[in-house]
């Protein structure tokens, strides 16, 4: 299998360093907020390159954090008058619903930044000790100069970056020995969280937190860190020096980076007014649609999100999910039989689309030529099913399809479930009655199906439904 490492800018072999274990570190969201549709695209990418290590039987121990203590949580707090604890806490909640709906998988733990307080203080004590960082009135600085191979993963050299030393500085940075140091620890102030820590109340740098984490639950060394391109510098660049510094073995093998979502060819941003949460795209498509999109494109490329590709992943999709309903039709009119021996030459021409759809998952994730795989085996199958064949056929062609869309967190069946006839009336009904302007009818029968178990979306192109 082939990894593209941002460290060496190479495709190399990727080699857990304990053989079938893979131990990978994934930096997740700032909560302050819903989520938006550009966090959604780290978290479907490095969800299914988990779901392929496990696939080809790899242990996958993935660890992904919330960052729930920073600035912008705290302003946020504040400008709501609310604890920033309590805030976190309630975008945490709301981030897992967006994950869960996306299909991305619980990471086998998910560290909370407040939660590992302690860790991060015995760090920063080991950098201090070890001459790699020092205290000035309650802040503590990582001193840049000192890690020798700092800007090995940006690619960065220190006489560049104090060039454009401007756009590192931080608080406190008159204090600073040399501009090009980031904090590890800064002190209170008025209306802030805070801890306890052998240089005063105050509270960790992000950067910090990642190292901290990453070792607490993988150890010194793990195979993969990834995350957003914006993370090469400087977060994972100071995260290097940080581990590095502290524990003297290499910190991450493979540095894996995942390209920008733009909306209509532009920055995503509140200014530009193009601006979308996970929940507003939801509000208009179903999530594997969000999801299959974002997999048709190779996860280090930039991503345009548009209206018109939406409805064209909308489309392609549909002509899985039909496939797929095809399949179960067929289910129930084929003859309960072993397969013949016709059904099995027939049978064997599919290894030919899961060898591709391997082959370039090995070849450094290529999820859209996968997909591509994926298309073929539903192209094979609607030719098949022009002729009746055994039960054991039918099945067999169910798993083989079930199996590859799993590895790309996708589930055909999904929106197949048969709406009983009484479910379909209280539907139209509610349709009328919103018709009618009689929203209390309206929100009355929606909350009767969610009783049942049914949710109800209303979206651009009428009501869509699916089990709670
Ligand atoms: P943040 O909460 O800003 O730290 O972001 C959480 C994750 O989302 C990081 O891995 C970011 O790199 C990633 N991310 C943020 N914006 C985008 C975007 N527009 N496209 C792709 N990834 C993004
Ligand atoms: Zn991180």
């Amino acid at each position: 299998m082939q990894i593209y490492n941002t460290m060496t800018k190479k495709k190399e072999t990727f080699e857990p360093l304990e053989p079938g274990h893979v131990r990978m570190y994934v930096c997740g969201p700032t909560v302050y907020n819903l989520i938006h549709i550009g966090n959604a695209r780290p978290m479907i990418v490095f969800d299914t390159v988990r779901r392929y290590f496990a696939y080809k039987g790899m242990d996958v121990s993935y660890v992904s954090n919330f960052t729930d203590v920073d600035d912008k949580i705290i302003n946020e707090a504040n400008a709501q008058g609310i604890d920033a604890g309590e805030l976190a806490e309630h975008f945490i909640v709301e981030c897992k619903k967006d994950m869960e709906a996306l299909h991305v998988m619980p990471a086998t733990v998910h560290p909370l930044a407040t939660q590992e307080i302690p860790e991060m203080i015995e760090l920063i004590s080991t950098l201090i000790d070890k001459g790699f960082a020092y205290e000035k009135n309650g802040t503590v600085y990582f001193s840049t100069r000192k890690f020798k191979p700092y800007g090995k993963l940006s690619h960065k050299n220190l006489d560049d970056l104090r060039a454009g030393e401007r756009d590192l500085k931080v608080t406190g940075e008159d204090e600073k020995e040399d501009a090009l140091d980031f904090v590890l620890w800064k002190p209170k102030k008025e209306g802030e969280p805070f801890w306890k820590s052998p240089w005063g109340d105050g509270r960790p740098g992000w950067h910090t937190e990642c190292s901290a984490m990453a070792k607490k639950y993988l150890g010194d060394s793990i195979d993969i860190h990834a995350g957003g391109e914006d993370l090469i510098f400087p977060h994972h660049e100071n995260e290097i020096a940080q581990s590095e510094a502290a524990n003297d073995v290499e910190f991450a093998r493979y540095w894996m980076h995942n390209g920008f979502l733009n909306i209509d060819n532009k920055k995503m941003s509140k200014s530009l007014g193009n601006f979308f949460t996970v929940r507003d795209i939801l509000a208009q498509y179903d999530p594997q649609v969000v999801r299959f999109f974002m997999l048709n494109a190779h996860y280090r490329s930039p991503l345009n999100f548009s209206r018109e590709l939406m409805e064209a992943a909308k489309a392609s999709w549909q002509r899985i999910v039909t496939a797929r309903g095809a399949l179960e039709d067929a289910m129930k009119s084929s003859e309960d039989a072993d397969m013949t021996k016709e059904e099995k030459t027939l049978y064997a021409q599919t290894d030919a689309f899961v060898s591709e759809f391997e082959r370039s998952m090995e070849d450094d994730f290529n999820t859209a030529d996968a997909m591509a795989a994926i298309f073929e085996l539903v192209k094979f199958v609607n030719i098949a099913l022009k002729d009746t064949h055994t039960k054991d056929f039918i099945e067999a062609l169910k798993e083989r399809m079930d199996i590859l869309l799993d590895v790309m967190g996708l589930n055909a069946l999904i929106e197949q479930g048969d709406l009983s006839d009484e479910i379909e009336a209280m539907i139209e009904k509610r349709q009328q009655a919103r018709k009618a302007k009689d929203f209390a009818t309206a929100d009355a029968i929606r909350d009767e199906l969610l009783a049942k178990g049914i949710v109800l979306e209303d979206t651009r192109e009428g009501v869509k439904w699916h089990k709670a």
